[in-house]
């Protein structure tokens, strides 16, 4: 089902040029220029054989996107063998009710509900926002840039109400002393408002729009997860902690 991605073979092992293919005095630790033909030669480590090799710079970067695919694939790989029975059954039921064999993304986003189910019966809300943010990030690849805004500032608000796993706790007074969410563990993850601002620009964005977006998914969030802090508390946060508009270099 998952399959490991083969990679071309790219650059010389050999201290060569890519360009001449005069031999260099010794294998370059970086960029460096040929002293023969005075081009740039580029090194990389390549996936398919985790060698060092020399290459035109149009091959290193087709190398880099080599490494693209690679983590990709080690993602989906660990992501599968955490959830592999329960992968696998849902697959079956895929097959069974479609009459046809389900893609990947379809039975990683059953995963992700099932475990969101769990995790909000258990009062896990940090790992509720977890499995919330790789829903984003399967949106994201597959190309849904507006679910997965959407979503991103779901994570973005829960972030900002600190949500914390009690996990065993069910006790009603512990739960007073240890609430699901406290305010004063907020903290707002770079990795999140890097992709929020990178739709921003995407989607053609601007500060009013967004703000309107965050306020309606928000305060539809507030109410099913009664969470306490404001949608406007949570946008002032957010809003002094994204760079949206970014100096161009
Ligand atoms: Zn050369």
């Amino acid at each position: 089902m998952v399959t490991r991605p083969l990679h071309k073979h790219i650059g010389c092992t050999e201290p060569i040029c890519p360009f001449c293919s005069k031999a260099l005095k010794k294998f370059p630790a970086r960029k460096t220029k040929c002293p023969n033909c005075n081009n740039s030669i580029f090194v990389r480590t390549r996936p398919s054989d985790r060698n060092r090799v020399v290459l035109t710079e149009k091959d290193a970067i087709e190398i880099d996107r080599q490494w693209d695919v690679e983590s990709k694939y080690n993602q989906i790989e660990r992501e599968y063998f955490e959830v592999k029975e329960y992968y696998d059954s849902l697959q079956a039921a895929y097959v069974h009710n479609w009459g046809r064999e389900p893609s990947h993304h379809d039975i990683l986003w059953g995963v992700y509900n099932k475990q969101l189910m769990e995790h909000a019966q258990k009062l896990n809300w940090g790992l509720y926002r977890n499995t919330r943010f790789r829903m984003a990030q399967l949106l994201l690849q597959e190309g849904k840039h507006q679910a997965a805004l959407e979503t991103l500032i779901e994570v973005c608000y829960i972030d900002a109400n600190g949500p914390r796993n009690l996990g065993v706790i069910t006790d009603s007074a512990l739960l007073i002393q240890f609430p699901p969410f406290d305010p004063k563990n907020t903290s707002q993850a770079p990795a999140v408002l890097s992709h929020i601002a990178d739709l921003f620009d995407r989607l053609r964005l601007d500060e009013h729009r967004l703000r309107r977006e965050f306020f309606s998914i928000s305060s539809e969030v507030q109410k099913n997860l009664e969470l306490p802090r404001s949608p406007e508390e949570a946008w002032q946060e957010v809003i002094h902690q994204l760079v949206l508009f970014g100096d161009t270099e």
